[in-house]
């Protein structure tokens, strides 16, 4: 059996006895293993033990019951603690105090449970008191204790305690906790514990049934930590804890670590203090210090808000805390070589004493990956491999998101603190409930809290952005809302909330604001304003270009866009793209060409449709021209029309209401026969199962005049261009081809429409690749059959994730992907990233279309094409690109490149060798 439980720190003789390094997170967790990893390098990390994350999944699976041996091993890691630290939980004299935390391999911050104060007691308060000649604090350590482990480990509603803190301070007339005295303090825990005992079922908790028959607060410590241990795996598979994994796609089977460590009290005075920190800046990615702290006072007080911060700069120049502080300073440099990385760091200063509590990779915007990944490279800590590796492709579409755009008028109301950058602009919401219904009605919405809780998530998920009266960069709020790239504004003083009223006054002015007023923030400068503010997009310059250069130089994986307009063939070019992937025609045919393709489709007879397919025709041919010289020298790969026709003409059941109505109005007899005759029509075209109806290929082969109407555009346009000495190089796509004769025929219909446009010009257009979308299973696995005539392929993953899966692809994210991955059926939704049947299915058509067809040109362009885990899987298998919307097109770049670095299907061979070699790691020794 794994060993379950590990320990870490010093012993009584002060010599190191850690069993983990920071590579054990899989067994210890993040938080578990970087403990153990900065205790090993010497740091001044208080001792504890680690039950292992497999040890939760076990009690998981085993329906809440310890393995065999758990409470043996707890035991006698308890009593080893108590050794190596010199005291012992429930002391009357000197007691030994722990925390008991929650630490996954990932990081999900504030999603599981946490214990402190674990240990006290109705006997260990009064030697905390004796120990620290402080009789308050004892007292407010064991209050606080009572209400977290009742709250925590209980499930009883905190609002309780709360209440009873408030007629605490009405009865001893105060206004704030820390005018509470000892005295009443102490009182306030005895009705703490009164409210446990009102609130605890004896009969779900008989091993807390007292002598009065109720159930009492527990004083052993043994008790207090197995039931504190047991919350915290519980905790694992908590709702919001779920979410979140669901959201960043964290498996669910990982389980969590707890993390059992010897308190240290940074609420021991003006020489205590409680911070987190930052070695570099994770909004901007600047090198230089960053985070808070607060003096007398536990870490959770920092997180939570609840008194307004210092800077972590001035640290070194309090009273009292100048040598921890300079100590803090050297640990940020230290852990940067050490990790290679900026760090986030947790402490706790206990009387000028430095303490590490938590060390890990810090969560950053994607402006500071780019910007730390860029000088790290510079600084020669890290390869530009490395460097590369270390950018979420994700998080760049941060990047690519709105700003407030430059010259604008801002209205700014208030300001606060620019915890997470980019702009947002939306309706006032008060509640993460209101910001779900808003998104649901596609209204965009800024969410406004006091401070936000992992209970807001999916609130703050839903929201365009967030802001908060309270709290500091390193709140909940603006971590959160840094992972998730979302503009954040935290800590306006001047906003006053009443979220029961759902408004918000501005201190200051007359202003109050309403659910639905609009306003804008800007989470870079941290600016609050009324009204909607102008946004742009901002271009790929600065650290992004110097990333993207460098993904250019290594990836193997072309990288194209899908673009059904010159404005977005541009744009793609701008971004990065190596021409089109895709260029879906149909969006050709919508605004004012509806009429014409309606006027095609509905035509009574041969000449009608004539004169309607070459007005289509020339209005296609200035699209092409101007896509074509757009992307002049580059492939353009034009799609030959893909929907059902009937998605042009009107709406049968709108129509038929209009006739209803028309009908009673008693319109004229004409009107009412054309009406009824087009109703007719539209009736005769309409299918049970569109999407496997008439459309694709298909389409061509009912109506003749579709894909020659198409080529005869695309010729004519590449002969103006080549007139005019231009490159242009058009490829023509067949869609949804299945059986080899499609393709065979339809490259006929094609070459010989080209030939039509040679002989009518006199000019020579070489030659126009014809080739297909794979999109169909039969194609797939037909593929060598197919690339007889195919000069290329595309995969069409969208469909073919449909038509593989049988999953509707307009509406099964609505009716079956939800509780498919609630109950965790599917690990993720197949039209995001592709699923592993569907990437078979590519893969056999690489294969065997490469067997039949040497050196075809294979590339995606599903909605795949630019999901980052799916670029990989594309690499693995072989093909030469992929096409994404413009967009995603730097995302896809930086992906392609991290896709050559780490695949192992496809080993990276460095063009400079000596490029890629790791720089040196400084000894440890010397650093300190
Ligand atoms: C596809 O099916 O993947 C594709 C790109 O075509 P469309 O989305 O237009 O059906
Ligand atoms: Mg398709």
């Amino acid at each position: 059996m794994d060993k379950r439980i590990w320990r870490f720190g010093l012993d009584e003789t002060g010599a190191d006895v850690t069993e983990g390094t920071a590579h054990d997170n899989f067994t210890l967790g993040g938080k578990g293993a970087n403990l153990a990893e900065m205790a090993r390098i010497g740091l001044p990390v208080p001792a504890g033990f680690t039950i292992s994350c497999q040890t939760c999944m076990d009690y998981a699976r085993g329906g809440n019951v310890w393995p065999e041996g758990v409470l043996d091993g707890i035991a006698e890691a308890r009593a080893d603690l108590e050794r190596r630290c010199g005291k012992r939980l429930g002391d009357a004299e000197d007691p030994l105090l722990v925390s008991v935390r929650s630490g996954a391999p990932f990081s999900m911050p504030g999603m599981m449970d946490t214990v402190l104060d674990l240990g006290l007691n109705d006997a260990s308060v009064l030697g905390l008191a004796k120990q620290t000649s402080n009789d308050r604090f004892a007292w407010d350590s064991y209050r606080r204790f009572i209400q977290m482990f009742s709250n925590v480990v209980m499930g009883i509603d905190s609002d309780l305690f709360e209440d009873a803190i408030k007629d605490a301070k009405a009865a001893a007339g105060v206004a704030a906790d820390t005018e509470l005295d000892a005295e009443q303090l102490q009182q306030l825990a005895a009705t703490f514990k009164q409210i446990f005992s009102e609130n605890v079922s004896a009969e779900e908790h008989p091993e807390l049934v007292g002598e009065n028959g109720a159930c009492q607060f527990p004083q052993d410590p043994a008790v207090q930590l197995t039931l504190a241990v047991a919350a915290v795996f519980g905790s694992w598979d908590c709702e919001r804890a779920r979410l979140y994994r669901r959201q960043n796609n964290i498996a669910d089977d990982l389980g969590t670590a707890v993390n059992v460590q010897a308190m240290a009290f940074g609420n021991k005075g003006n020489t205590s203090a409680s911070g987190v920190a930052f070695t570099r800046n994770p909004a901007t990615g600047e090198r230089e210090f960053y985070g808070d702290y607060l003096v007398n006072a536990q870490g959770e007080d920092v997180v939570a808000g609840i008194r307004n911060t210092e800077p972590i700069e001035t640290l070194r120049h309090t009273p009292g805390l100048e040598e921890a502080g300079e100590q803090l300073e050297r640990i940020f440099g230290i852990l940067e070589n050490h990790y290679r990385d900026m760090m986030d760091i947790e402490f706790t200063i206990e009387q000028g004493k430095l303490y590490m509590l938590q060390t890990r990779v810090g969560k950053r915007t994607a402006a500071a990956a780019l910007k730390i990944a860029v000088d790290l490279e510079r600084e020669g800590l890290i390869t530009r491999e490395e460097a590369l590796l270390r950018i979420n492709p994700a998080q760049l579409d941060q990047l690519m998101h709105p700003q407030i755009a430059k010259g604008v008028e801002r209205n700014v109301i208030a300001r606060g603190l620019n915890a997470s950058p980019g702009a947002a602009v939306g309706a006032v919401v008060f509640s993460a409930a209101d910001a779900v219904a808003a998104a649901e009605a596609g209204q965009a919405c800024v969410l406004v809290r006091w401070e936000t809780t992992p209970d807001d998530l999916a609130g703050m998920t839903a929201a365009e952005g967030i802001l908060t009266s309270h709290g500091g960069k390193t709140s909940h709020a603006a971590v959160i809302a840094r992972g998730m790239g979302k503009p954040c504004v935290c800590g306006v003083d001047a906003l006053h909330i009443d979220a029961a009223a759902k408004q918000v006054s501005v201190a200051g002015t007359d202003l109050v604001l309403h659910e639905g007023d609009v306003v804008s923030i800007d989470g870079g400068t941290g600016e609050v304003m009324l009204g909607a503010a102008a946004l742009e997009r901002p271009g790929t310059t600065g650290d992004l270009a110097t990333v993207l250069g460098w993904a250019d130089d290594v990836r193997r994986l072309g990288v194209r866009a899908n673009a059904d307009n010159p404005a977005d063939a541009r744009l793609s070019l701008e971004l990065g793209a190596e021409g089109i992937g895709l260029t879906r025609t149909e969006h050709m045919f919508l605004g004012e060409r509806k009429d014409i393709i309606q006027r095609f489709i509905l035509a009574n007879n041969d000449e009608e449709r004539a004169a309607a397919a070459d007005e289509l025709s020339r209005a296609q041919e200035g699209d092409f021209y101007e896509i074509l010289d757009a992307m002049d020298g580059l492939p353009v790969t034009i799609r030959l029309l893909d929907p059902p026709l009937h998605e042009f003409l009107d709406n049968p059941r709108d129509l038929a209401v209009h006739l209803a109505h028309m009908e009673s109005e008693g319109a004229p007899a004409e009107e009412i026969a054309r009406l009824r005759a087009l109703l007719d029509r539209i009736d005769a075209l309409s299918e049970a199962n569109p999407m496997l109806g008439l459309r694709g290929c298909r389409l061509g082969f009912a109506f003749p005049e579709l894909p020659v109407l198409q080529t005869h555009a695309i010729a004519r346009a590449t002969v103006r261009l080549k007139r005019e000495g231009k490159n242009p190089r058009p490829h023509i796509m067949v869609p949804l081809v299945c059986l080899n004769a499609e393709i065979r025929e339809m490259r006929g219909i094609v070459e010989r429409a080209i030939i039509d446009i040679e002989v009518e010009t006199g000019v020579r257009l070489g030659e126009i690749p014809v080739g297909t979308m794979i999109e169909l299973p039969r194609a797939a696995v037909m593929a060598d059959r197919i690339a007889r005539h195919a000069d290329f392929f595309s995969f069409g993953t969208n469909d073919l994730t449909q038509t593989a899966l049988g999953f509707s692809r307009d509406d099964v994210e609505g009716k079956v992907l939800p509780s498919y991955l609630k109950a965790n059926i599917l690990a993720r939704n197949p039209f995001e990233t592709v699923d592993e049947g569907v990437a078979k299915l590519v893969g056999m058509g690489c294969e065997l279309g490469r067997a039949a067809r040497p050196g075809i040109s294979l590339g995606v362009c599903g909605e795949h094409g630019g999901d980052p885990d799916s670029i990989r899987t594309f690499y693995d298998l072989g093909l030469d690109y992929v096409s994404c919307s413009p967009y995603r097109v730097p995302v896809a770049r930086l992906a392609a490149a991290q896709a050559t670095l780490s695949s192992k299907a496809r080993p990276y061979v460095p063009l400079n060798p000596r490029r890629a070699e790791r720089p040196a790691r400084q000894p440890f020794a010397e650093q300190v």
